[in-house]
């Protein structure tokens, strides 16, 4: 480049020195969040940074320059921890973003339950010692219509608990077309061997009769084991014994039936779905003993895995000793309390859970929303239109279900400062908050379905740092 050598060392002069930056407000919120010490130390390798820019040839706008790095290692306000997304995927239960976002009421109830103490593992009529369960135990049982019910850390633990208490060192009967795995290292065969339950695999992928089970069953079975392909769907030539008629089985031969259901839908109505999910009423309907769902699914609360059926059942799982291992905390049972309350009237689930009002709102509402967001853009200088667009329920629910949805699509030519889609995404990815959309065609697709009303404002601001910051941010990465 060809600078002015006195201009250059006239703006690495012009940079203050450390202790003069300790009264901006970026720099003063990361004292008062992480101390002074840790503050001066990275305020020093952020300005050591800045002047190797700037010997370089590079021009930061120096104040823009350290509050970004600042922000990058320790966000806003000192506290690096989990960084807030705004998820414009239109997957709605995201397990990379953490699945479903709380109720008002869940969170209220996280707060109220955390701030001081509660009555987690003390009956407060007798005195004695209580369960921590108890305090959603019977919401549960009511809104499932099973006969006990009780909760653990997720639904990975569930099934291994499940199938630990019922069928250590004994067979289960899985059909080779349900050997699933999960995201993240959920493989049925080695959660059934972590358990010590030994599989039996019955049946060919595609196709498995009741009678592949029948046969299977001799003195050391002790459950039969349906999990539901949340994932995945087997077309074509297929086959599969009703649910129903795994049931009948297992109880005419003594054995336990144990309905992995995955998603965990109390009940099927509102789901915009052909062929949904099996729902916790279906499972306790058809008998099923043990029935495993995850909360932060369908049900559209915190991480969690519940554990319904018989009370003999629920009962041999709770006196597990893995159970201690696996309990959840006083925060999880909080929000999951709140979260089934809403449950008891789907008009109040639809409007409280944010899982059920996304998949409620309306393609009007979409729309309008998507309207007033592309026109805002339109304005800061980008390219965009609103285009119609597929959201998923995601988290393994649903899979092939599309839900109709709006976006908006960014894309060429682009503003000053952003070269290209990919660079878009990167930059909106590493911003605070965070924006996660879809590149789809050499554009960036923001769809509405996930995105909250009132994170609208957010996501404009997010978008337009994009192009302001588009050299300084940059730099301080
Ligand atoms: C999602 C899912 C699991 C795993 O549940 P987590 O709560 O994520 O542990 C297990 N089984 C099925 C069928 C699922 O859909």
């Amino acid at each position: 480049m060809n600078e002015d050598p006195s201009e250059f060392q006239e703006l690495l002069r012009s940079i203050p020195p450390v202790n003069d930056w300790l009264n901006e407000p970026a720099v003063a919120a990361c004292v008062q969040a992480i101390g002074r010490e840790r503050t001066v130390k990275a305020l020093r390798e952020i300005l050591d940074g800045l002047r190797q820019r700037i010997r370089v040839g590079e021009r930061p706008d120096v104040a823009r320059f350290v509050a970004a790095a600042l922000a990058e290692r320790f966000g806003k306000n000192g506290s690096r921890g989990l960084r807030r997304v705004i998820n414009a995927t239109g997957i709605l239960l995201h397990t990379g973003l953490g699945r479903a976002p709380l109720s008002e009421d869940a969170l209220d109830a996280i707060r109220q339950t955390a701030a001081g103490y509660c009555d987690l593992e003390l009956d407060l009529t007798t005195g004695q010692r209580g369960r921590r369960i108890d305090a959603v135990r019977d919401t549960l049982v009511s809104l499932t219509g099973a006969e006990a019910a009780t909760v653990v850390n997720n639904n990975a633990a569930a099934t291994i608990l499940a199938l630990k208490a019922m069928a250590a060192g004994r067979e289960v009967i899985v059909s080779r077309g349900q050997l699933v795995e999960i995201g993240g290292g959920f493989r049925m065969p080695e959660i059934m061997a972590v358990s010590g339950a030994i599989l039996k695999e019955v049946g060919t992928t595609n196709r498995t009769r009741l009678s592949d089970f029948e046969a299977a069953i001799g003195p050391q079975t002790a459950a039969i084991l349906r999990v539901h392909t949340s994932n995945y769907a087997i077309v074509g030539f297929t086959q599969e014994p009703a649910a129903a008629d795994l049931a009948r089985l297992a109880h005419a031969r003594g054995l336990v039936f144990i309905d992995d259901i995955g998603s965990g839908a109390l009940s099927a109505d509102d789901l915009p779905a052909t062929r949904h999910d099996p729902t916790v009423a279906e499972s306790v309907a058809i008998g099923a003993d043990v029935i495993l769902f995850s909360g932060d699914k369908l049900l559209g609360g915190p991480q969690c895995g519940i554990i319904a059926g018989s009370k003999a059942c629920v009962s041999r799982v709770e006196a597990d000793p893995l159970m201690r291992a696996f309990r959840v905390d006083k925060l999880t049972l909080a929000a999951l309390g709140a979260t089934l309350r809403s449950w008891y009237e789907p008009s109040i689930r639809n409007r409280r859970i944010p899982f059920w009002r996304m998949i409620a709102e309306s393609i009007d509402s979409l729309e309008r929303r998507a309207g007033e967001l592309a026109a805002h853009l339109a304005q800061n200088g980008w390219n965009v239109q609103v285009r119609s667009s597929e959201a998923f329920a995601g988290g393994g629910s649903l899979p092939d279900e599309k839900i109709e949805s709006r976006a908006v699509v960014l894309s060429s030519p682009w503003p000053k400062g952003v070269a290209s889609v990919s660079e878009l995404a990167r930059k909106l990815r590493q911003g605070d908050p965070a924006v996660v959309g879809r590149v789809h065609e050499d554009a960036f697709w923001i769809d509405l379905r996930t995105v909250a009303a009132g994170e609208q404002g957010l996501l404009i601001e997010a978008v337009a740092s994009v192009v302001q910051d588009g050299h300084d941010q940059e730099s301080a990465g």
